[in-house]
């Protein structure tokens, strides 16, 4: 097979270096030597899951640490795929150019819940069953992991079994159990599987519905089967696994540097963040690990830059430390630090002045709502004081282009909020007229607030498309000179929406709109809205039933029996003071505020003392 995509497929396509393989740093084990051979499939294209530090990790981990053998691949481009469908190539890992149906899982990892069109496709090309009911003793179990499936009832058809929560600290765990029971039957090793904490076998449960289409019964079928399925926390944070020789691809992807995750898991609440509920608790890697890291890192690869990345990077308690000290570092040697979107807040202009003291690039705010009152709704905690103080400061500093991050159809939103934004980048604009020594370039992006599982807003309905779309022509007909708004498309946030909050029902929808040829959906080049909709109506299901209706706090939720840690309680009473437009300030500042992951995993929030008061010094 390696010879045939060498001589006969690769030359007829755009990138070959996708599917190639063989890049610096791939581990290649012996196959016959291996507990388990598992493929890590990314459902997207290569430059895109190469970017993936989650992926990183887990490939490092368990090629270096176990027994078991992890490869790779990547959802093949369009013109990729149509050369190996006509020359019967299938879907195949770039370690061993093996074909996918030859491992024993394929374990696909889904950050985006538009990516599901990606997963039939490759599962298609790979020669095995997209139904987890089709599959049989002699195919591989398909399991997926990742953000998306803290809800994974949407996909419930499509795999075997969903690990929830961090998977360095489950996968292994996973393998090592599948391995004990190899010899079993499919059915009995799903059993046992699905015994290990964080793993959800979908098939081992049924659903019963009311006539409203609400869920009235979700259980096993089975005594041994667990009722709920309790999220994977990696515990010693500083300790645990990381890639000090991540692979080094040869061609650009979109992350190309050394990555050092400083943290995971965000106090701030934020109402409206899936990432900031599901990955609590925050747990901080020690400033030394961070930098024998980065040393490792940069020996190993080549990379010239070191990118800083959490969900909340500048909340780290040594950050201003550990910039400091790179730079010192690796400075002179032409290597940088980069840091992710920013912080409203001068500390935080002064940060970015630090890692871009020659060439200043654009700089990210991410303010969210246009007023303070919905602000207040959705418990980001900027005020335009800081706003405003940090923005002149940019603008001293030097910075001409500034790039601002707002939600459009956020709960209570009003004429008044959206006015809101516009007057806010109006202030901006005054204020770099006054501060700038050249022109300024401002720009706002608009993405649209969808709700999510897991979230104070899980309960709330989602603007319609028609909504959204009257918002976006008001704004557009107020629009300023020299500001530059970009908008999110509707129609793939209204999919996003039913995907989130949806049940088993839509797994049918989603593989018509496959075998209608959806595919690479969060590509707007590729994106087609029409066959979704054929395929709602094929089906009888109203999609506007997932998105634009209010659900009360008695209906039983899709994935109401995922345990995160974090108490419904606590969601329910931040929605409640979300409509009461009260805030909650962050427990890492004020003390605990009771969202229950603490107690739940028994941990305690933690944050060197050097650290703690490096931060208390800044707020
Ligand atoms: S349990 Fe308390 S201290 Fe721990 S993350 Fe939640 S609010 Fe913060």
């Amino acid at each position: 097979m390696k010879d045939k995509l060498f001589k006969n497929i690769l030359p007829k396509v755009s990138k070959p270096a996708r599917y190639t393989g063989n890049e610096i740093n791939i581990i290649k084990k012996d196959w016959d030597k291996a507990q388990i051979k598992m493929v890590f499939a990314f459902p997207d294209v290569y430059e895109v899951g190469m970017s993936h530090v989650g992926s990183k990790i887990l490939y490092g981990l368990i090629n270096e640490k176990t027994n078991h053998i992890m490869e790779r691949t990547f959802a093949p481009w369009p013109d990729m795929e149509k050369v190996m469908r006509e020359d019967d190539i299938p879907l195949y890992s770039l370690e061993s150019y093996k074909p996918i149906c030859q491992f024993d899982v394929i374990g696909f990892s889904l950050q985006y819940e538009l990516s599901i069109t990606n997963v039939l496709n490759m599962l298609n090309l790979g020669d095995v069953p997209i139904f987890n009911t089709q599959r049989g003793e002699e195919h591989p179990i398909v399991i997926a992991g990742g953000p998306v499936v803290f809800n994974p009832e949407p996909f419930a058809d499509f795999f075997d079994a969903f690990l929830i929560g961090d998977g360095e600290e489950l996968l292994p765990d996973f393998l090592d159990e599948l391995y004990q029971n190899k010899q079993l039957s499919r059915y009995d090793k799903l059993i046992k599987l699905s015994q290990v904490e964080g793993v959800y076998v979908p098939s081992l449960y049924s659903v019963e519905y009311n006539t409203d289409g609400t869920i009235n019964s979700f259980k096993p079928n089975i005594e041994s089967v667990p009722t709920t399925v309790r999220k994977r926390i990696v515990k010693n944070f500083d300790e645990s696994y990381f890639p000090d020789k991540p692979i080094v691809p040869y061609m650009e992807v979109v992350h190309d540097r050394a990555v050092l995750e400083v943290m995971r898991g965000c106090h701030r609440a934020c109402r409206f963040c899936h990432a900031g509920t599901v990955y609590r608790p925050v747990r901080e890697k020690g400033l030394n690990t961070l930098k024998e890291q980065a040393q490792n890192q940069l020996c190993n690869t080549g990379f010239d830059e070191i990118s800083l990345s959490s969900l909340s990077t500048l909340d780290y308690s040594r950050v201003d430390k550990l910039v400091k000290d790179l730079i010192e570092q690796y400075g002179d040697k032409g290597i940088g630090v980069s840091l992710p979107s920013l912080r409203v807040d001068a500390f935080s202009i002064e940060l970015a002045n630090e890692v871009q003291k020659v060439r200043k690039t654009t700089l990210t705010l991410a303010l969210e709502a246009g007023t303070q009152r919905l602000r207040n709704v959705i418990n980001k905690n900027v005020n335009e004081d800081d706003l405003f103080k940090a923005v002149e400061a940019a603008f001293k500093s030097g910075w001409l282009s500034l790039k601002f991050y707002f939600m459009l159809g956020l709960p209570t939103e009003t004429e008044e909020d959206l006015n809101g934004i516009l007057i806010l980048i109006d202030k901006i604009r005054a204020i770099g007229k006054e501060h700038a020594k050249k022109n300024i370039e401002i720009r706002a992006s608009l993405s649209n607030f969808v709700p999510k599982a897991h979230t104070p807003f899980q309960w709330h309905l989602q603007d319609s498309m028609e909504e959204i779309e009257a918002k976006k022509k008001y704004l557009k007909s107020k629009k300023r000179k020299n500001v530059k708004l970009s908008f999110s498309d509707s129609r793939t946030s209204y999919l996003e929406g039913v995907f989130s909050r949806g049940d088993r029902q839509i797994a049918r929808v989603i593989h018509s709109a496959w075998q209608k040829g959806c595919k690479f959906d969060g590509w707007s080049e590729y994106f087609k809205f029409e066959p979704w909709l054929e395929s709602f109506k094929e089906h009888y299901i109203d999609p506007n039933f997932y998105t634009v209706r209010k659900r009360s706090y008695e209906e039983i939720t899709p994935w109401d029996f995922i345990d995160i840690g974090v108490s419904e309680k606590y969601l329910q009473i931040e929605n409640e003071k979300a409509i009461q437009e009260a805030q909650t300030p962050n427990c890492r500042d004020v003390g605990c505020v009771g969202c229950g992951i603490c107690p739940s995993f028994e941990v305690e929030m933690e944050i060197e003392e050097e650290g703690k008061n490096a931060a208390e010094s800044r707020i």
